[in-house]
């Protein structure tokens, strides 16, 4: 039977049958891959520790017909402090759940690999929401759907004015005469310039970056929008907890204008 190695993250962990796991993992070298870890939920298990979500180590895996199985895991890091802060854990779980919906199995993405375990890491020190809103925009771009910030994406046209009409449909901003066919919302001119530097800064920098809690929600909110609409599947992590709130009150039609203060 065939054995192979995984540099890999635990993106996902859920019980399977009377004591195992089936995990999702993201590796370095495979992409995205599931593999069941049996008997992990008996208390003995000594392995318990490698299959917990957002665990970071080496995996030997059993390639097998119809699911591979785990057979030893090292833990090399298992973030703490992701667990003991209500707002670090929204953030790491709204990081590995968008990295779950966003992607496919056996596509590696080195990148996009270390740009989620380093986001991780700076979750210790960092504003989650900052990390997670970097994170968000960041994959974006490495998926090949950056958005458009600033120049209307119809026309081109530079978008100006206190506040600018984001469309996730469209993808990006749009102008005046351009976003009458679309849906979207209004964003203050502040938090779309803010999310370019999201993109641009250092990322081992971003607590240099301020912001206030406006920025953040509309932040949060519009990005949540717009994942949503392109992976057509709901954020759960995202729409929970102190980080993000629905409010669907402010998703209008671009025909609409002014729903904005
Ligand atoms: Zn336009």
């Amino acid at each position: 039977m065939a054995v192979y190695h995984a540099d890999a993250l635990v993106i996902r962990s859920r019980e399977f049958g009377e004591s195992d796991r089936v995990l999702t993992l993201f590796s370095r070298e495979l992409g995205k891959l599931q593999a069941v870890a049996k008997g992990v939920r008996k208390p003995k298990s000594r392995q318990r520790a490698g299959v917990q979500l957002f665990t970071y180590g080496d995996f030997l895996i059993h390639r097998g017909k119809t699911l591979d199985t785990v057979s030893q895991c090292s833990p090399r890091e298992s973030f703490p402090y992701l667990w003991n802060d209500l707002d670090r854990s929204f953030a790491a779980t709204g990081i590995v759940e968008l990295l779950d919906i966003s992607t496919v199995v056996a596509q590696p993405n080195p990148e996009l690999f270390a740009l989620t375990l380093t986001c991780l890491f700076l979750l210790e020190q960092f504003d989650p929401s900052l990390v997670l809103s970097a994170y968000a925009l960041r994959l974006m771009v490495l998926l090949g759907y950056r958005p458009h910030l600033g120049e209307c994406l119809e026309c081109g046209v530079k978008v100006s004015g206190d506040r600018l009409f984001f469309s996730p449909e469209a993808g990006g901003t749009l102008c005046g005469q351009c976003r009458e066919t679309y849906s979207g919302r209004w964003i203050r001119a502040g938090s779309i310039a803010f999310m370019r530097q999201l993109i641009r800064a250092e990322i081992t920098k971003l607590d240099r970056l301020r912001w206030n809690a406006w920025m953040q929600q509309e932040i949060l909110e519009t990005l949540r929008l717009y994942l949503e609409y392109k992976f057509e599947r709901p954020l759960k992590s995202w729409r929970m907890g102190s980080l993000t709130r629905d409010d669907v009150g402010q998703y209008t039609n671009g025909k609409e204008g002014n729903k904005f203060e």
